[in-house]
C-alpha cells in the first residue's frame, strides 16, 4: 500500500514550549514560515533571492523532528511530512510520484509545510558508499532501488516552485556530509539550520519541562541536573527521566505493598538519588 494515503498529517501537537532551549533554532523557524508568505516588495528590500529550502542538520536526539511539528504546529501550516527510507521502500517509480504529488498537494493546500525527516536516506552522495552508487536507473522491479531518481525528482521539485508558493520545505539530517552537494545549491535547501546539542540552560529546560509534569521529590535540582549531563542529547535525558521514573515506581510499589499514606506517599516522587543514578 502506497504511505501516500496518511501523508498529510495532523502534526503531534507540539509546541515551541515543548522544546527546551534551542531559541536561534526556534528564531529561524518562524523567520522561515513568515518568509513563505511575505510581501514580494517587502522581500526585495532584503533578499536577492529569499530562502525556500531550510535543512535542519545536528546530532540525533536533539529536537530536529520537534522543532519541525512545532513549526507545524505553532503556523498552522498544512503539514506533510515524510521519512527518507518510507520513499525508498516503494516500488521504482513509485517514490518519485509519491515526491511530485507530495509537492503537488502542499500547493494546493498552501500555507504548507513539507518536512523530509531523515533526507540522507534518498540524499546521499552519489558517488560514495551507500545509496545511489549505480547508475540508479537499472532498477528492474523490487523495492530495493537506490535514492538517485528519488533524489532527481526532488531536486527538479524544488527548482521549479516558487519562493512565494506559500509552501516552506524543510529537511533534517544527522549526516549533513552524507549529502550530495546537488541538494545544497542555492534555491534548494541553501538556508543551513545547526540544531546542536542541548546547553546547559537547555538541559535545565528539558529537565523542568519532566517535573512539571511528573511527581518530583523536594530534593530534585534541575540546576545540579543540567550541570551532570553535559553533552547529552535531548532524547538522553528524556531516556534519563523515564528510567528514573520506573526506579521510583518499583519503589511505590515496594511501599505501597506496606500500607503507606500521606505524608510518607508525597515523598515517593522521582528524586534526586534516582536521577544521578539514572545518568551513570
Ligand atoms: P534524530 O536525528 O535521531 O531523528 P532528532 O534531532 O530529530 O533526532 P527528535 O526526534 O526531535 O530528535 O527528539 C527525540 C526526542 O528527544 C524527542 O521526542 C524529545 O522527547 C526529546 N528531546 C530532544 N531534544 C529536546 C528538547 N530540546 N526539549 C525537550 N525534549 C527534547
Amino acid at each position: 500500500p502506497s504511505a501516500m494515503h496518511d501523508i498529510n498529517l495532523k502534526p503531534p501537537p507540539i509546541r515551541w514550549s515543548d522544546i527546551g532551549g534551542q531559541d536561534s533554532v526556534k528564531k529561524s523557524l518562524r523567520r522561515a514560515v513568515r518568509l513563505s508568505t511575505e510581501k514580494p516588495e517587502i522581500l526585495s528590500h532584503f533578499f536577492d533571492r529569499p530562502p525556500k529550502g531550510f535543512l535542519l542538520y545536528g546530532p540525533p536526539g536533539c529536537s530536529k523532528t520537534m522543532a519541525a511539528q512545532a513549526m507545524a504546529t505553532e503556523s498552522g501550516l498544512n503539514f506533510f511530512a515524510v521519512k527518507g527510507a518510507e520513499l525508498l521502500n516503494m516500488y521504482v517509480g513509485e517514490s518519485e510520484r509519491a515526491v511530485r504529488r507530495l509537492f503537488q498537494r502542499a500547493r494546493e493546500v498552501a500555507p504548507s509545510m513539507i518536512f523530509f525527516d531523515e533526507i540522507d536516506a534518498i540524499a546521499g552522495q552519489r558517488h560514495g558508499f551507500g545509496h545511489g552508487g549505480g547508475t540508479g536507473t537499472s532498477s528492474s522491479g523490487g523495492t530495493s532501488h537506490g535514492g538517485l531518481n528519488v533524489l532527481t525528482t526532488l531536486l527538479n521539485e524544488m527548482d521549479g516552485f516558487e519562493a512565494l508558493s506559500g509552501v516552506v520545505v524543510l529537511a533534517a539530517t544527522n549526516r549533513p556530509q552524507a549529502l550530495d552537494p546537488a541538494l545544497l545549491r542555492p534555491g534548494r535547501f541553501d538556508d543551513l539550520i545547526y540544531v546542536s546539542p542541548p546547553d546547559h540552560d537547555a538541559r535545565k529546560a528539558i529537565f523542568e519541562g519532566v517535573a512539571a509534569k511528573r511527581k518530583m521529590a523536594r530534593d530534585v535540582d534541575v540546576e545540579v541536573l543540567a550541570g551532570l549531563t553535559e553533552g547529552y542529547s535531548g532524547a538522553e535525558i528524556k531516556g534519563i527521566c523515564a528510567a528514573a521514573g520506573t526506579a521510583a515506581y518499583d519503589r511505590y510499589m515496594a511501599r505501597t505493598g506496606e500500607g503507606l499514606e500521606g505524608e510518607e506517599e508525597m515523598e515517593m516522587g522521582v528524586n534526586m538519588d534516582d536521577l544521578e543514578h539514572a545518568i551513570r
